[in-house]
């Protein structure tokens, strides 16, 4: 399929890398897999092709390792955007002689790991965002941002973010010291409060030219900040919403450069208004679900854009899917492994666990992914998925 190797700057949770992995080898493409777990999700299903491809033990944020990963590959790619994009941009600017692919690029990986240069990145290119402020870590700025923007208030850390760690509401002046002191004193920004009615999500591939696809709209569901239910598609009553949510979604990714899939994440007004909230730079929980329910997976996309290879397919081919987030409850697997036998017993049920080391309360640890020949029938195979949950998660 192709001669090339990938490089994989794997980090945190792992499971992205491990699925793209694992899409890796069904098209027999080598991969190298930069983690400083030893045992990293990734590392588990894909043996080294050869000693001089051994993956790395290392960080995604140390040069060192980096630069190792470089020379062993053809094409670095990321799973997290938090990496070391300094070292990324020294490597392509760096002439050793050799062609070296880093995708996405690291220009597009610098501004969408800081959310501020994010938001000022979308605001030029006219694309739909809420107000936002830069606020420095302040009381008083904190407050000044309060008065601009209103009340309640969304705190943000600029760098480093996940399943909402990095957000702070604001729901009284007050609280702005508590606020930054929560946040660990980071850079903050801030965003004026979106009351939406629904979160949706679209996955867009990029090849390396510009073409851009974009994969069915999404509703996402979160529960205390991570992402807990996903429906494709998006079932509305204005059939515009969709078009417009992908032409929203498509046109974010335009503007930024280097191939790969993106998640674009948005919310959805009363009014049929779309804003968007933020984009990964990666394969994304949003995404999951294209594995089993989409013509080209989220992670095989990603790979074909990365490889220079056709674009595939991001059409449907069921008429319904959900796909449900396995989080920890405990230092025990045993609430998920309840979940997990009643998926086996679940027609068009496929259940993917991520082999972390440790259970931990709030961590992703599978998911699972329910596809239906309609609507109703979904719900019905989802019901009792839901109903084996602690009951505080249903
Ligand atoms: P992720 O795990 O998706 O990377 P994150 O830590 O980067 O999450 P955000 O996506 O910025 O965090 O925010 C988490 C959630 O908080 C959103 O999914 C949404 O439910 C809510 N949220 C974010 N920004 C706003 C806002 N301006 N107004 C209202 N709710 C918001
Ligand atoms: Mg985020
Ligand atoms: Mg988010």
């Amino acid at each position: 399929m192709s001669e090339k190797v990938v490089g994989i700057l794997g980090g945190r949770g792992g499971q992205l890398g491990r699925m793209l992995a694992a899409s890796a080898s069904l098209l027999n493409v080598k991969v190298v897999i930069l983690d400083s777990g030893e045992h990293a999700p990734a590392k588990q299903i894909l043996a080294p092709t050869a000693p001089h491809l051994a993956h790395l033990d290392g960080s995604f944020a140390d040069p060192d390792k980096i630069k190792d990963l470089s020379k062993k590959v053809d094409v670095l790619t990321v799973e997290i955007e938090h990496v070391d994009a300094a070292t990324l941009d020294e490597i392509q600017n760096s002439s050793t002689g050799r062609a070296l692919a880093i995708h996405p690029s690291p220009a597009t990986i610098q501004i969408i790991q800081d959310k501020f240069r994010q938001k000022e990145h979308l605001k030029s290119h006219g694309l739909p965002i809420s107000d936002f402020l830069g606020v420095e870590s302040t009381v008083g700025s904190v407050e000044d941002a309060s008065q601009q923007l209103g009340l309640p208030l969304m705190l943000k850390s600029r760098t480093l973010a996940y399943d909402g760690r990095g957000n702070f509401v604001l729901r009284d002046a007050a609280q702005a010291a508590a606020a930054i002191s929560a946040l660990g004193n980071r850079p903050l920004y801030a965003e004026k409060w979106v009351p939406f009615t629904k979160e949706i999500a679209v996955m867009v591939v990029r090849s390396a030219n510009g073409e851009v696809k974009s994969y069915p709209v999404v509703e996402t569901v979160h529960k205390d900040n991570i992402c807990h239910l996903v429906f494709a598609p998006l079932r509305s009553r204005d059939a515009s919403i969709c078009h417009r949510a992908r032409t929203i979604a498509e046109n974010a990714i335009k503007s930024f450069t280097g191939a790969g899939v993106f998640g674009v994440e948005m919310f959805l007004m009363a009014d049929g208004n779309i804003y968007i909230n933020e984009i990964a730079p990666r394969p994304h929980n949003s995404g999951h679900y294209t594995i089993e329910a989409c013509e080209t997976s989220q992670y095989e996309n990603h790979l074909r854009a990365i490889l220079s290879l056709p674009l595939g397919s991001t059409a449907l081919k069921v008429p319904s899917a959900v796909m449900l987030n396995l989080i920890g409850y405990s230092s025990s697997m045993a609430e998920i492994n309840k979940v997990v036998d009643v998926a086996i017993n679940t027609p068009g049920a496929s259940v993917h666990l991520y082999g972390k080391s440790e259970c931990r309360k709030g961590r992703k640890m599978g998911h699972i992914t329910v596809v239906a020949p309609s609507d109703a029938e979904l719900r019905k195979r989802l019901r009792p998925l839901l109903q084996s949950l602690p009951s505080s998660s249903q």
